[in-house]
């Protein structure tokens, strides 16, 4: 590419003028203008301006296996040499999707063992909706089609990823949602729990709240469960150690189907292939998507548990459903030799026995007497910060989410790169971040929460 020959404030003007950015005010963007990050290694991104940034976001919550990974680029190459596409429909397959189900049927849990390729989470998330509406349409009972799902999800951005999800911003710009979508309450302790009561109790109220909106639609009627293991784009919400395993005894109870997704959480984050290994559960369906190539190519794998494929197959008829990309050769090289990567180099291991615990540890010992600091909660390698004006009473900066937004700012300046989702300061950082990687980051996350401490006692 030639983008060496424009300058800064070329490329800039360019992208003002034709480039509509993703969840974006766009009059504030065209006013702000942009940050152009054209280069990045290993746990770090390069702007145009030099500055090198301790990426803690990995991307997009996606660039598990960190940038510069040289094999990533010669198995796509490879593979686009070789056969740069072609489709799974009418009949036919290719031998990267092949070999990528067979691996993912490996590591998933014991009752996955079938999957059904998109390009994005969301693709996968749509999928997702359909099938389980048509499992039960082929079960005969098509009557049994809402889907339970909870404040603050985030399932993607697409009318039924929107549907989905709980983001009421969102919804408010839908005109008109995929029908039988039903929210309840999420796991979210900090500003949930009444005073008083503990984490457990509070994790059976919160799956209390989805068997009380099974019950008031008539299990009868209730398809299925969706949620993630964590919310993530909602503010890394780790719900208490009660919650899950509580949500599948419900969901066995009322025959409800459960849908996990683990865009976010799968491919390692939380020290297992998945968290439903690591919270021990046995979901129906499990959507994944960014770290299944740690971002180098779009890619989502909708994982299929056998009760739902077994009727595909078992009573036949065509699911009119499908991507021109679904299975897409290089998308899917590029996943095998990332999985390749994160097995040979122990990353889950690591996060889980080593780099996990320690982020927690050096968060808690480095920041967590800060005044703006109310809790520090962690799971594998995602982490969120609450901030609070008040530590005692956890009273918050007025307007809402004003606060991170400023401490979000001192970090990107202080050379690391955090996301503010309202009131809290999250982290998903590339698993291969070390012990040092960890230091660094806390010592300028602690760098940038002095600085906007200074600018917020002003206001
Ligand atoms: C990012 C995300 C999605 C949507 O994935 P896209 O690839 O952006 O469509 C869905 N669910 C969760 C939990 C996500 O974090």
């Amino acid at each position: 590419m030639t983008y060496q020959n424009y300058s800064l404030d070329q490329l800039r003007a360019i992208d003002n003028a034709h480039h509509l950015h993703p969840f974006t005010d766009h009059k504030d963007l065209r006013a702000a203008g942009t940050r152009v990050v054209v280069s990045a290694e290993g746990p770090f991104v390069y702007d145009t301006e030099g500055n090198e940034i301790l990426d803690a976001m990995a991307g997009l919550w996606c660039v598990n296996a960190g940038y510069g990974r040289e094999e990533l680029v010669e198995a796509a190459t490879a593979q686009m040499r070789e056969l740069p596409y072609y489709n799974s429909f009418f009949r036919c397959t290719t031998p990267t999707p092949t070999l990528l189900s067979q691996k993912l049927a490996e590591i998933s849990p014991g009752n996955i063992n079938q999957v059904f390729y998109g390009s994005s989470g969301s693709e996968s998330n749509d999928t997702a909706l359909r099938l389980v509406r048509h499992y039960w349409a082929l079960e005969g009972r098509p009557e049994k089609n809402i889907v339970i799902s909870r404040n603050w999800a985030y399932h993607g951005s697409t009318i039924a990823g929107t549907s989905l999800g709980g983001m009421e911003a969102m919804h408010a710009q839908l005109y008109g949602a995929v029908p039988n979508i039903r929210h309840v309450m999420c796991p979210y302790a900090y500003e949930n729990a009444e005073p008083g009561e503990s984490d457990h109790d509070f994790g059976l109220r919160a799956a209390k709240a989805v068997e009380d909106a099974i019950l008031e639609a008539g299990a009868e009627n209730v398809a299925a469960f969706i949620g993630e293991p964590i919310q993530g784009a909602g503010g890394v919400k780790i719900p208490p150690a009660s919650y899950w395993p509580e949500i599948q005894r419900i969901c066995e109870k009322y025959d409800v189907l459960l849908m996990l997704d683990e865009v976010i959480t799968g491919y390692g984050r939380t020290g297992e292939w998945f968290a439903a290994q690591s919270m021990n559960i046995k979901p129906d369906t499990i959507t994944t998507a960014k770290g299944l190539t740690s971002g180098y190519q779009p890619l989502s794998a909708l994982l299929v548990g056998d009760r739902i494929a077994n009727t595909l197959v078992e009573k036949g008829g065509e699911f009119y459903h499908g991507y021109t990309y679904s299975g897409h050769p290089v998308a899917c090289a590029v996943a095998l030799k990332n999985i390749e990567i994160i097995e040979r180099e122990g990353l889950i291991d690591r996060v889980r026995e080593d780099t996990g615990p320690y982020l927690g540890d050096a968060l808690k010992a480095g920041l967590g007497d800060h005044p703006l600091v109310g809790e520090i909660r962690t799971c594998g390698l995602l982490a969120a910060v609450e901030i609070v004006r008040d530590k005692s009473t956890r009273e918050r900066f007025q307007p809402a989410g004003s606060a991170p937004v400023v401490i979000r700012d001192h970090a990107i300046a202080s050379g690391i790169m955090m996301r503010a989702v309202m009131d809290t300061m999250i982290m998903s950082p590339p698993l291969i971040w070390t012990r040092e990687t960890v230091d660094m980051a806390v010592e300028r996350i602690g760098k940038a929460l002095d600085l906007a401490q200074a600018d917020l006692a002003t206001t």
